[in-house]
């Protein structure tokens, strides 16, 4: 069977995009060399710009309590605190909940899955206008090709250029049981790195963390005794270190954590989400970023199947509007995660927005979207 359109992975990028797609009445694929749920390691708050699109592709996700959040705190340490209105906030919802709920939504819509399927390569053949994508498995077909395959991947050899990873990060996560108000996402920074703590669904709380590599190395590899070295040294976060309890036997982690620019069309591939370009979690919109792309894609391509637009259109038309949305955000990110790496640095900050407020308003304005 020739699909219309194969997606190569199914997170969040690739599940929403396969939504709508199928929603708009075309046959389509989803290979995700993983299965579902899962947990994965992220802060999971999303900011609330996607949330009306959520809602129409998922409508199950209202079924359960999603703490809406409209209050950021930044701590550098227990005395140096910046609390400010979110103006329009977010909601946690973990993403073991939230990929099942889009995988249920997806297959209900007709969307064909190949779990536990890895794509290998994609080849075009120019006579049938057909891809083909090879899998572990076997080899599919499909008009169109779309790469969801998130920030690493063996599919990354259909980038044209080789990106280097300036500073090297670890992300960790747990979820927790704490005291912690439904409404505050927190960021408490310490040397090297800062952790964010919102609640998520089931009265949870997420606690993840990026650090930088280099802090792991300094206690030899060892998670807690670099918690207690560097995490600690916030007073805030030893507090709920030290008085919370940690719901995962073990921290879940990913090495090799970078923020990139890449291109959002690569060898006639549509990339969308973290396939495209990286944000660092600093401004908490990877996820919006996500579901943004694939809200765009999804509406080019069906021009495109419509014969609205030709392929050169839709190649220009997807390339404009993933730099002008995500383009400054990334390089914004980007230094908000530098920043965020020294504590000094932070107080500073915290001090200057207290002086300021106009500029916290600005500053989470440009780094968060208008709703779509
Ligand atoms: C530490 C950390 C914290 C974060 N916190 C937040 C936050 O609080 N809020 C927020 O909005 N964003 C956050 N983000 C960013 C967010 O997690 C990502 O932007 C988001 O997951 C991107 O979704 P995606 O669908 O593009 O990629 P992913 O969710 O990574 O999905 C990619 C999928 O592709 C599959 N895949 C890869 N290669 C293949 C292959 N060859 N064949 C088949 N399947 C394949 C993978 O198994 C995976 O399921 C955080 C990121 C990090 C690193």
């Amino acid at each position: 069977m020739k699909y219309k359109v194969i997606i190569i992975g199914g997170g969040l990028s690739g599940l929403a995009l396969s939504i709508s797609l199928q929603r708009k009445g075309y046959a389509v694929a989803v290979i995700e060399k993983g299965e579902y749920p899962r947990h994965k390691v992220c802060g999971e708050y999303i900011s609330m710009e996607s949330y009306r699109y959520l809602q129409e592709i998922c409508p199950t996700l209202e079924t359960h309590h999603i703490p809406k959040i409209d209050t950021f705190r930044l701590t550098a340490s227990s005395s140096t605190v910046l609390e400010t209105p979110l103006t329009l906030g977010g909601f946690g919802v973990s993403r073991h909940l939230l990929e099942y709920e889009l995988m249920q939504a997806a297959v209900k819509s007709g969307v064909v899955f190949y779990l536990k399927n890895k794509a290998l390569s994609v080849d075009f053949q120019a006579e049938t206008s057909t891809y083909f994508v090879k899998t572990n498995t076997e080899t599919l077909e499909a008009s169109i090709i779309c790469g969801a395959f998130g920030r690493k991947s063996n599919m990354d050899y259909l980038y044209p250029k080789k990106y280097t990873i300036p500073t090297n990060y670890l992300g960790v996560k747990y979820h927790i049981q704490t005291q912690h108000a439904d409404n505050l996402i927190a960021i408490h920074s310490f040397e090297g790195g800062y952790c964010g703590i919102s609640n998520i669904e089931d009265g949870k709380t997420c606690l993840c963390y990026i650090v930088n590599a280099e802090k792991l190395k300094a206690c030899n590899n060892d998670i807690k005794a670099m918690e207690t070295r560097f995490l600690y040294q916030n007073a805030a976060l030893k507090q709920i270190f030290e008085n919370s309890t940690f719901l995962f036997q073990q921290p879940l982690t990913i090495s090799n954590v970078h923020f990139e620019i890449k291109e959002p069309i690569n060898q006639g591939v549509f990339c969308v989400g973290d396939a495209a370009g990286c944000i660092a979690p600093i401004t908490g919109n990877g996820m919006s970023m996500a579901l943004r792309s694939a809200f765009y894609l999804a509406n080019l391509l069906d021009d495109f199947f419509q014969q609205k637009i030709d392929r050169n259109t839709l190649v220009s038309a997807y390339s404009a509007a993933w730099k002008e949305h995500f383009s400054l955000r990334i390089r914004l990110s980007r230094f908000f995660q530098k920043l965020s790496e020294s504590p000094s640095l932070t107080k500073m900050t915290i001090h200057l927005l207290h002086f300021f407020p106009v500029l916290q308003k600005k500053l989470i304005r440009l780094t968060h979207g208008l709703p779509f």
